[in-house]
Parts: structure tokens; sequence; C-alpha cells
């Protein structure tokens, strides 16, 4: 039995480190500019201020778990309005689409989180261990004094970006400022501490050592972008007719234009060689280009022998034609689609958010009893109310009612002799309201009659209005 279990090849294999190699050019200056400005849009956010008025936060951007809102500068979201976040979620879906129909996974090469966190750590990694030579003769080395010292000063300086990114998305869901001082002081809540050390360490985990992995294993989207991508997405490629056969001797007309120096497997963050053809584990980074372009570059042969293309332009380009411009790619009738799509749902948001009232009213009928007979003859209905002020300083309202018959109806609100009510910032108030018909009205002797109640800010243009019925006496 043990033996039968020894022949048995094991399906577990060791990740390989992967060293990758410093590389300057065009898209690495691209991903040097988008790193900056993601990671600037993450830490520096939270602290931005916004003055709303004395009794609203002044957090430019804030998830307010405790009040259920969420505040993106001069916009407010309730949790009524959670459709204007699942139509910025829609967008983003299809903003994805878009960008991967034309270009294949240019998200995960350069705005994608485990990119851009892997990438500083690497950054990090090579000033302080050195470039790709140093990294290998380090790790193979056995432990010494040197290598511990090195490995430490990594680790600290990982550890110090993680925490920084834990602490980070902390502020982002209350004031950072206080929640700062919080920490410093250590009286900040078991919560913020708990959630810290819980990115601290998987930003630590993700970035500093699973790095490729997360992308390859753990990540749905490179098995979702294949659906995505048709033979005219423009993704990274090797032009093998024009490499082929490859070879270290200087240009002949035996040999292609790859030398096989391994610059572009050598800087590739995913330790693959594009000359293999698309694989899964591309991210589409295009370092690979810069490498191959400065090796071009250095022998005199024409750049792009690593390049983006589209698999619609590989049988003219094996003929010796140029590829088609960008935008004969770019503008499809299924990139227009997205592109209309994406445009008609960010404009029904801004409508949206432009038309909506700054007060909601909800009314619901009191249903036992529907109506009560008062002594002199008329009737009365009750009615539950919430009335949502989204108004950044104290408001008061008033109220009117109308429909057939409905000017005869008197509208009293319980505990609010004056009729009007005042809401504080930015709160909810529900009272109960009263319709009260006189004896000789239509609406007292009726069935169930429609009604209309509108609440008006006095000093302001805020209003809504809601459809009720008022019930009468004859109510079968
Ligand atoms: S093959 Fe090129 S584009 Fe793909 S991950 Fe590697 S370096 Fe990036
Ligand atoms: S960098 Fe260019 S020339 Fe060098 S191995 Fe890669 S494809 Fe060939």
């Amino acid at each position: 039995m043990a033996s039968e279990q020894s022949d048995v090849p094991s399906l577990y294999a060791a990740r390989e480190p992967i060293f990758p190699k410093r590389i300057s050019g065009r898209f690495r200056s691209l991903k040097w500019a988008i790193m900056a400005v993601t990671l600037a849009i993450y830490y520096v956010t939270p602290w931005i201020r916004w003055d709303r008025g004395p009794a609203m936060p002044d957090q430019a951007v804030l998830v307010d778990l405790a009040n259920r809102r969420f505040f993106f500068f001069w916009i407010e979201i309730w949790p009524h309005e959670f459709y204007f976040v699942a139509g910025l979620l829609v967008m983003a879906g299809l903003g994805l689409f878009l960008f991967t129909a034309a270009l294949g996974r240019v998200w995960c090469g350069y705005a994608c989180p485990q990119t851009v966190w892997t990438d500083l750590f690497m950054t990090v990694e090579r000033w302080i261990e050195g470039d790709r030579n140093a990294r290998i003769r380090l790790h193979r080395a056995p432990w010494s004094l040197a290598k511990a010292r090195l490995r430490g000063a990594k680790w600290a300086a990982w550890l110090l970006i993680a925490v920084a990114t834990g602490g980070a998305w902390v502020f982002y869901f209350t004031d950072a400022p206080t929640l700062a001082r919080d920490l410093v002081t250590l009286n900040a809540h078991p919560v913020a501490w708990l959630t810290i050390a819980i990115l601290t360490a998987t930003t630590f985990v993700f970035g500093g050592f699973a790095r490729e992995q997360i992308c390859i294993y753990a990540c749905p989207w490179p098995r979702i972008q294949a659906a995505m991508m048709d033979e005219d997405t423009l993704t990274v490629g090797y032009r093998d007719w024009r490499g082929e056969p490859r070879g270290k001797a200087a240009p002949s007309t035996t040999k292609g234009d790859c030398i096989d120096c391994m610059a572009c497997v050598n800087v590739c963050p995913m330790g693959i060689d594009i000359r293999d053809g698309q694989q899964l584990e591309c991210i589409t980074c295009a370092l690979c280009i810069d490498a191959c372009d400065e090796m071009m570059d250095r022998t005199g042969r024409p750049r792009g022998l690593v390049g983006y293309l589209a698999l619609s332009d590989e049988t003219a380009e094996r003929a010796g034609a140029a590829p088609r411009p960008l935008l004969r790619h770019v503008l499809r009738p299924r990139m227009i689609v997205y592109a209309g799509l994406w445009s008609g749902i960010g404009a029904l948001l801004v409508a949206g958010l432009v038309l909506r009232s700054a007060v909601d009213m909800n009314v619901t009928p009191v249903r036992n009893p529907l109506f009560v007979t008062m002594s002199d003859g008329g009737v009365r209905n009750a009615y539950e109310l919430r009335l949502r002020s989204k108004q950044h300083d104290p408001r008061s309202y008033v109220f009117a009612v109308t429909g057939e018959g409905a000017e005869a109806l008197t509208l009293t609100v319980e505990g609010e002799p004056a009729g009007a009510v005042t809401v504080p910032a930015d709160q909810t108030l529900t009272r109960r309201i009263y319709l009260t018909a006189p004896p000789g009205a239509a609406l007292a002797g009726g069935e169930t009659s429609p009604i209309t109640l509108t609440v008006a800010d006095t000093d302001g243009p805020a209003r809504s209005s809601v459809q009720t019925v008022f019930h009468g006496r004859n109510l079968q």
C-alpha cells in the first residue's frame, strides 16, 4: 500500500519565486503615474474636509454606518437611495467590460489594487535588496547577518505600508482626525483595531508573498475576461512571424528579430514568457513591451516585436501589412453599445441626483380603526407620517391636502398645535397626523376617496407629495 502511494505523482507544485527586473519605458512610466494617482486618492481622500454645516460631518468622503449615510463631497446618499450605489456598480461593471473588450486585461495590468500594491512592494524590495540579480543571489544565499538585516528592513517597510493601508481604510468609515487621535491614544473602538489588523495582514501577505498567485488562483477575473475579448481586442502579444526563428546571432536572413535575450521574461511580474502565446497568467502590464523595445533599439531593429496586437490583424501583418489603427479596433458596434449603456446609466443617475427632492414623505393610513366617527358626526382618519429632511439645517414644513372634496378636511399633527413641523438637520421625523371631515362634508359620508398630501418647506423650494385615501362612514 505504502509503495502504491509513493508512485502517485504529487499534484502540489511549490511556488517558483519571481524576481522581476527593473525596466523603464512608456508603459512603465504610465504604470508609475497610475500608481501615484491611485495610491494618493486612497490615502489622501479621508483627510479632505467638506463643510456641510454645523450639525453635519465635515469629511468629504464618508461611509457613515452609524447614521446610515454615504457622503461624497456635495452628494449625500440615504439607505432608501441605494439605487444610486447600485447604478454606480453597474457602471463600474460596464466600464470593465468596455476596457476589457478594447484592451484586454488593462484593469489587471494597471489599476487593480493587487497590481498596484504588489508593484509598490516590489519597488520597496528593489530599493532595499537590489535589482533582479542581487535578489536572486540573496535568495540563494544561506542565512547570515547581512541577509537577516536586508530581509528585516524589507519586511519592516512592507509592514509599515500594510498598516498605513489598513489604517487608511477605517478612516473612510468615521471622522478621520478623531479616529487618528483615538488610535494614537489607544482609545479607538475594538472594531477599528480588528479591521486594521485584518487589512494589514492581508496587504502584507498578498502584496509581499502571494503576489501573482492571487491573480492566477484566487481572482475569478482571468477566467471571466476570456468571454469578453474577441479577435479585435488589443492585447499584449509576440509577433512570432517577425521574431522566429529566434537566436542570438546578428541580424541575418536566416534569423528572426528575437535575439532570445530573455529581457521580456526577466521583467515579467508573472514570470511567464510572452513568446509562448497568450496565457491566463498575463495581466497585460506591457512591461515586456518596454523590455523588448529597449532591445530592439539597442540592436537597431524596429520596435514592436512584442506589442499590443489584435488577432484580426494577424493574417494581414503576416503578409507584411501594417496593423490597423487603434481607433478601428476601439470604435466597434460592441464598444459603442457598452459606451452608450454606460453613458445612459450615468445620465440617469445624474438626472436622479439633480431632480431628487430635499424632503421625502411616507404616509401610511392607520388601519385599525380605518376611521373614527366624532361626537359631532364628523369623520376622522389617522395616518403614520415619516418625514425625511435631507437639508443641512433645521427646517419647518407645512402640509396641504388636495383632492375632490378635500378642501373641507382639517389637518392636525399630533403634538404640533400649529400644524407645521420642524425637522432637525438631516433627520427623519415620525408623527401621527389626523384628517377630519366635518359632519356634512361629502368625504365624511362617502366611501374611500383618493386624496393627495403635500409637504412643503416654509423657507425653500423642497416639497414632496404622496397619494393616499380618506375613508368615509359609508365604507363597506
Ligand atoms: S507577459 Fe508581458 S504583459 Fe503579460 S504579465 Fe508578463 S510582462 Fe506583463
Ligand atoms: S525581449 Fe524581445 S528580443 Fe528579447 S527575448 Fe523577448 S521577444 Fe526576444
